[in-house]
C-alpha cells in the first residue's frame, strides 16, 4: 500500500489550491516544496501584478483574496494593482487557514508504481501516494535568445526569472530583450533604482498601455469545468480565437501604471528592431548590435523573452517512465491526469490541453475541482487497478 493518498509537489498558488480542495475531500495531503517560493525568489520586491483581487486560490470559494482583505479592513481599490508582498501574504495565511501541511522538500524524482505512484527525496529518501500532482509552474521554463549572450560572462546577463535584486544594475546602462510586460515593469523597476540609462529592444511595435479586460474568462473557464475537454476538443479556428483574445489582453497590452514610471530621459525604448549580436569589449562594457544598425554600448543585458514548455525541463519530471508528451507539454486526460496512471501535472504545463488561464492563478480554483475528483475516486479504488497507460 502506498504511503499517502496524495502528495502535491510544488506549494505555490496552484499546488496549494489542490491541496486545500483535496483536503476539504477529505483526502489526506501532504505538500512538498518552498511556499510561494516563485513569487518570493523571482518576482521582484515592489512587482504590481496584473491580475486583481478575484483571482484567488479556494476552489470552495471562502478563503478567497476578498475575504482575506475584508478581515485585515483593506478595501480592494486601495491595493489595486497588487503589490507581489499582498499575494504572497494572502497564500500564506491560506495555507494557514486551510491548514495545509508543507514539508520544504525537494522531489528528485517520480517513477510509476503499481499501486501509485513513488516520490524520491534525495538523500532524504522516498516516499509513495496513491495520487501526485505536480504543480511545477514555470521557473524551469525560462526561455531565451541564449545565442545572443554566449559570449558575455555569465555575471552580465539575466532572464528576468533569475533578476530581482538591482544592486548591480543600480548606475549602470542596462539593455532589455522584449516588449511585453515583464520587459516595461523590469525597466520601470530599474529607472525606480536610479539607473543610468535603459534601453528596451523588441521587434513589434510598442504595446498599447491600457488596462486589460479579463471578464471574458470567466466563461471559458466554467466551460472548461462543465464540458469535459472543453478547449482541446474546440476546432481549429476557435480554439487559436482564445488564444488571440489572450494574447491581446495580455500581451498586446500593457499596465496603463508603466508610463509614468517610464521616463524618456531614462528609458528608450527601440520598437521594431532586433537585437542583432552582443560582444563584451576589452573595458568590461557590451556592444549591442541591432537591426537598425544602430549600436548600444551597456553594461548588462536583461532577457525578458518569457517562458516556453518543456515539462523534460521539470527535473523531477525529466525521466519518468512511461510519461507521454506532446510539443513539451505531458499529455493530461480531462482530470489534468498524465499517461502515467496517478500522476497529474497542472498549472502552466497544462496550458495546452486546458489553455491558457492555466498559466495564471485564476485557473487554480477549476484545476483543483478537476483533479480532486479523480484523485478521489483513485483514493476509493483498489492499488491494484493500476496498468501504464502507452
Ligand atoms: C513576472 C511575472 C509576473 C506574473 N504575474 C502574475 C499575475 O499578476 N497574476 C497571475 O495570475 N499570474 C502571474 N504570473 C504567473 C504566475 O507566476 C503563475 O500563475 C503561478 O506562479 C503558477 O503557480 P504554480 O503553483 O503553478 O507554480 P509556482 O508558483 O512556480 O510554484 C512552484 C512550486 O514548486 C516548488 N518546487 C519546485 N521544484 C520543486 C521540487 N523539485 N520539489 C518540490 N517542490 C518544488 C516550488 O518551491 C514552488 O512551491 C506571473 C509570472 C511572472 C514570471
Amino acid at each position: 500500500m502506498p504511503d499517502l493518498s496524495l502528495v502535491v509537489i510544488g506549494a505555490g498558488p496552484y499546488g496549494l489550491a489542490v491541496a486545500a480542495h483535496a483536503r476539504h475531500t477529505g483526502i489526506e495531503t501532504l505538500v512538498l516544496g518552498e511556499p510561494m517560493s516563485f513569487w518570493r525568489r523571482h518576482m521582484p520586491r515592489g512587482m504590481l501584478l496584473r491580475s486583481g483581487v478575484d483571482w484567488h486560490l479556494d476552489a470552495a470559494e471562502v478563503h478567497t483574496m476578498e475575504r482575506y482583505l475584508a478581515e485585515r479592513g483593506i478595501r480592494p481599490a486601495d491595493v489595486h494593482p497588487i503589490p507581489v508582498e499582498l499575494f504572497v501574504d494572502y497564500a500564506t495565511w491560506f495555507q494557514d487557514v486551510e491548514g495545509i501541511q508543507v514539508r520544504p522538500e525537494l522531489v528528485t524524482a517520480v517513477r510509476p508504481r503499481p499501486d501509485g505512484v513513488e516520490v524520491e527525496l534525495g538523500d532524504a529518501g522516498s516516499l509513495s501516494a496513491r495520487s501526485v500532482v505536480a504543480a511545477p509552474g514555470i521557473s524551469s521554463f525560462a526561455a531565451a535568445p541564449w545565442h545572443l549572450v554566449a559570449g558575455l560572462s555569465a555575471d552580465r546577463y539575466a532572464h528576468t526569472c533569475f533578476l530581482t535584486e538591482f544592486d548591480r544594475t543600480r548606475d549602470a546602462r542596462t539593455l532589455i530583450v522584449g516588449g511585453r510586460q515583464s520587459a516595461y515593469e523590469w525597466a520601470a523597476l530599474l529607472a525606480d533604482q536610479g539607473v543610468e540609462a535603459v534601453h528596451v529592444v523588441h521587434r513589434h511595435d510598442t504595446p498599447a498601455f491600457t488596462p486589460s479586460d479579463w471578464s471574458f474568462v470567466d466563461a471559458l473557464i466554467e466551460r472548461t469545468e462543465s464540458v469535459p475537454g472543453w478547449y482541446r476538443s474546440l476546432p481549429d479556428d476557435e480554439r487559436a480565437a482564445v488564444d488571440r483574445r489572450f494574447w491581446a489582453e495580455g500581451r498586446l497590452k500593457l499596465e496603463p501604471w508603466l508610463p509614468p514610471r517610464l521616463p524618456e530621459s531614462v528609458v528608450h525604448r527601440h520598437p521594431r528592431t532586433e537585437v542583432v549580436r552582443c560582444v563584451e569589449l576589452p573595458s568590461g562594457e557590451i556592444r549591442a548590435e541591432l537591426s537598425t544598425g544602430e549600436t548600444l554600448v551597456v553594461d548588462h543585458v536583461v532577457l525578458a523573452t518569457g517562458y516556453r514548455a518543456d515539462v523534460t525541463a521539470v527535473p523531477y519530471l525529466a525521466d519518468v517512465p512511461g510519461l507521454a508528451t506532446a510539443n513539451g507539454f505531458p499529455v493530461l486526460d480531462e482530470h489534468m491526469q498524465t499517461s502515467v496512471p496517478g500522476l497529474f501535472v497542472t498549472g502552466f504545463a497544462a496550458t495546452h490541453d486546458f489553455g491558457p488561464f492555466f498559466g495564471f492563478v485564476r485557473g487554480c480554483t477549476a484545476a483543483a475541482r478537476l483533479i480532486v475528483p479523480a484523485v478521489a475516486a483513485r483514493t476509493a479504488t483498489a492499488p491494484t487497478a493500476d496498468a501504464v497507460r502507452g
